[in-house]
């Protein structure tokens, strides 16, 4: 049996459900960032029309349903729900209705005029407590809304709150496009991946990583760190890194990822050089050094020359590429040179490359590379919470129907 089979919960697609005429409660991710009542950045909103655009070309009634910002259970003005409705209309093309509330007999009278085609946005699920609760009596009332529960919010799929996992308990669900593609591609770098695999890995902190690092330690034939978490590394050889990012108390789990490594026999390849800057910050003085370690009074802010050309080497044989955490302060011009070489050597190396986690994703976006990658998560902490080998409950609830 094919190993994604058995690890991968079995759960219904949307295609195996008939949808016409039916009212569909679809769970969609459009936590969307808003800038004075405007969507600055529609890329969720987008991310979801697969699954639209076949409800209504199947003659659904669709009823939309997600979060947006934290409102901590209570009504909060600019997070409404009418900004994202507005641009999902333009997108579509198409006019939606946006509801007073997510629940209760006004909304389900609003629901229940829905004619196929239709499509009705609800009221964000946040400024209800039971919502993050996974009330059951929440669920219920959501549930009323509709025939049919679809859920395509990867993006939330690791919460079990009530619209991603209590709500399936009260209708046949099924899995939309989105949440099949996340899975399908995910599963396969966990479960089945072509060899040789290198797992690129950066980012802040070691400490948000070591989960990931645990699991895939075992699967992977080489592993490249870069970002912040790096100086953990060199600090736990004894390498001086000056003003740059240590967690101290993971100086061990450092060591311990080195020495499983080496039992393995598998490359862990550190930086060999660093950009380096007088304070973090776009006018900062900025120096090269020419090997590992930062000196006194300067930052690691990037990776250097020697070792984006070491890192690209290592990736031109490789036939998988799993990356999670950008290799410096890329949001920062003169530091993120690093990330976007290394963004076009997984580009052009002819992989399969699954990037995840939120700045990632965000990174290879802003250098144009993001249609170059096999699959770009769009589910930061659902996409990690997958990968360090955590059941998502919002997955595990199709998979009980
Ligand atoms: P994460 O969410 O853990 O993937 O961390 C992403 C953040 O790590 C980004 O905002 C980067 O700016 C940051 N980062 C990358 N390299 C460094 C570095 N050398 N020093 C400090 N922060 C870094």
């Amino acid at each position: 049996m094919n190993p994604s089979e058995v690890e991968t919960p079995p759960f219904r697609t949307i295609r195996q459900l008939d949808l016409e005429g039916k009212r569909l409660l679809i769970r969609v991710d459009f936590n969307v960032p808003l800038k004075e009542g405007k969507v600055t950045d529609t890329t969720r909103i987008t991310a979801s029309l697969p699954t639209l655009r076949y409800a209504l070309e199947k003659k659904a009634k669709l009823i939309l349903m997600s979060h947006l910002g934290r409102p901590d259970g209570k009504v909060v003005e600019n997070l409404r729900m009418k900004p994202v409705g507005e641009a999902l209309s333009r997108i579509l093309g198409l006019p939606v209705q946006t509801a007073t509330d997510c629940v209760g007999p006004e909304v389900e009278a609003q629901a229940a005029r829905l004619q196929p085609g239709q499509i009705l946005l609800l009221e964000n699920l946040r400024f209800h407590p039971e919502e993050e609760k996974n009330d059951p009596q929440f669920s219920k009332a959501l549930a009323r809304l509709g025939d049919l529960y679809i859920n395509d919010a990867f993006g939330t799929a690791h919460r079990a709150h009530a619209s991603t996992a209590g709500v399936a308990e009260f209708l046949p669900a099924a899995a939309g496009f989105l949440l099949q593609s996340e899975l399908e591609a995910l599963g396969k770098v966990l479960h089945n991946p072509q060899r040789p695999y290198w797992l690129i890995l950066g980012g802040a902190k070691v400490s948000d990583k070591i989960k990931l690092i645990d699991n895939l330690i075992d699967k992977v034939n080489g592993i490249l760190i870069g970002g912040g978490m790096q100086y953990t590394f060199f600090v736990a050889q004894g390498i001086g890194v000056g003003n740059s990012p240590v967690e101290k108390d993971h100086l061990s789990t450092a060591r311990q990822v080195v020495a499983k490594t080496q039992q393995r026999g598998i490359p862990l390849l550190l930086p060999l050089d660093h950009v380096i800057a007088d304070k973090v910050a776009p006018d900062a003085q900025v120096k090269i050094t020419d090997r590992p370690g930062v000196p006194d009074g300067w930052e690691g802010v990037d990776i250097g020359p020697k070792t984006r050309e070491a890192f690209a080497k290592a990736l031109q044989g490789a036939r998988t590429i799993l990356w999670n955490g950008p290799l410096g302060i890329f949001e920062m011009e003169p530091f993120s040179k690093g990330t976007r070489a290394v963004a076009e050597a997984v580009a052009n190396c002819g992989a399969v490359s699954v990037v995840g986690g939120g700045d990632t994703t965000a990174a290879v976006t802003k250098f144009g590379l993001a249609d170059r990658m096999t699959h770009v998560s769009t589910g930061g902490g659902a996409s990690l919470e997958f990968l360090e080998g955590r059941e998502l409950p919002g997955v595990v609830a199709l998979a009980k129907r």
